[in-house]
């Protein structure tokens, strides 16, 4: 942690003392609001604290709600992860090239120096290289499973090792985990003081458009995030279609193993087209692919309306395209427009 931070006296916020009674307190317009939606209290600040989101979702992860942060998507948990650790303008962290580019932007916005190590061949992580690179200077090492834009899960041994071998924090994005019906690592959190384990109902649950993230990590790492959160990150609307959301894990359920199917079919499609050289084993809901040529097809694809992610500019993925596993109609257009192009 930071010293400064160590030493931070946190904002109180109004809702943090009373939430109910005449509420003269914290300025807001007593007379309601020019909308309504479903019934829900607009008007107030919504709960500092988000004790009833971060109850349920401690549930359902069958860990205690003082190790849940909330954050405004994962996006915000990763910058608050690094002001909370890293000093500006001499600490460093490690991500596991290539991996997700945020890690990258956040360290480099609070003038955080990145270390990329390689993934290996197969996209595991290379435990001697991470070791050899880290210093008393390197706070964290993200790990990003499944990895975007790989696809693979990592080796849980591997993310283990990390977390016995060094003290820098861990940070374990699990952003697709519920597309790969793996295991989540949250468990190992009593057991690693410095691992936090990041996840979003942006992805399998469908809500991006809420930004709803959170982080499960030992009670000290939740309370010192509490502490440098701005006052209500969550807004009144997301914390309650969330919660309504989570009841309807059945749902999602349903949406996983669609999206599983089309990606199962969307990948032996694509490996069968001839300017294709390879479909990588994905457990998310993208696939990871070579064409020949994979800049023009990124461009060919964007002229007729199919935007993709060309990732050809990332280490070891030369001709690389990302592309977002789409509903079967999405999928089927996406295939006949490959076919149709001019070679
Ligand atoms: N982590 C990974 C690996 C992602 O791919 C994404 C979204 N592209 C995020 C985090 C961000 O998720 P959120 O919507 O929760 O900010």
């Amino acid at each position: 942690i930071r010293p400064n931070i160590k030493a931070l006296q946190p904002y109180r916020s109004a809702r943090q003392d009373f939430t109910s009674g005449i509420l003269l307190d914290a300025n807001e317009n007593a007379f309601g609001s020019p909308v309504s939606v479903d019934g829900i209290t607009l008007n107030r600040y919504p709960d500092p604290s988000q004790i009833q989101l971060r109850r349920r979702i401690a549930q359902i992860n069958d860990v205690d709600p003082e190790q849940i942060f909330v954050g405004v998507g994962s996006d915000e948990i990763i910058d608050l992860l690094i002001r909370l650790f890293c000093q500006p303008g001499g600490d460093s962290v490690i991500v596991l090239a290539p991996t997700y580019g945020v890690y990258r932007v956040a360290a480099e916005i609070n003038d955080v120096r990145v270390n990329p190590v390689l993934l290996t061949e197969s996209f595991e992580i290379d435990v001697p290289a991470v070791m050899h690179n880290v210093s008393s200077r390197t706070k964290m090492v993200f790990c990003c499973s499944p990895n975007n834009p790989t696809g693979n899960l990592l080796r849980a041994q591997d993310i283990a090792a990390l977390c016995r071998r060094t003290e820098a924090i861990i940070v374990v994005d699990e952003a697709y985990i519920d597309l790969a019906q793996a295991q989540s690592l949250c468990h190992s959190v009593p057991e690693y003081p410095n691992l936090v384990v990041l996840r979003t109902l942006s992805k399998a649950w469908g809500l991006a458009g809420i930004r709803l993230g959170y982080a499960i990590a030992n009670e000290q790492i939740v309370s010192y995030l509490l502490k440098i959160k701005s006052p209500y990150n969550i807004n009144a609307l997301t914390s309650e279609y969330a919660l309504k959301a989570l009841d309807n894990w059945e749902t999602v359920e349903r949406t996983v193993s669609l999206v599983i199917k089309e990606r199962n079919r969307l990948s032996k499609e694509l490996s069968g087209l001839r300017e294709v050289t390879a479909v990588f084993p994905s457990r998310a809901n993208f696939l990871l692919v070579r064409f020949a040529d994979g800049y023009s097809v990124y461009n060919e694809l964007a002229n007729r309306g199919i935007i993709v992610r060309y990732r050809g500019n990332e280490p070891n993925l030369e001709n690389c395209i990302r592309i977002t596993v789409g509903t079967p109609q999405e999928n089927n257009l996406l295939l006949l427009t490959l076919k149709e192009m001019p070679q």
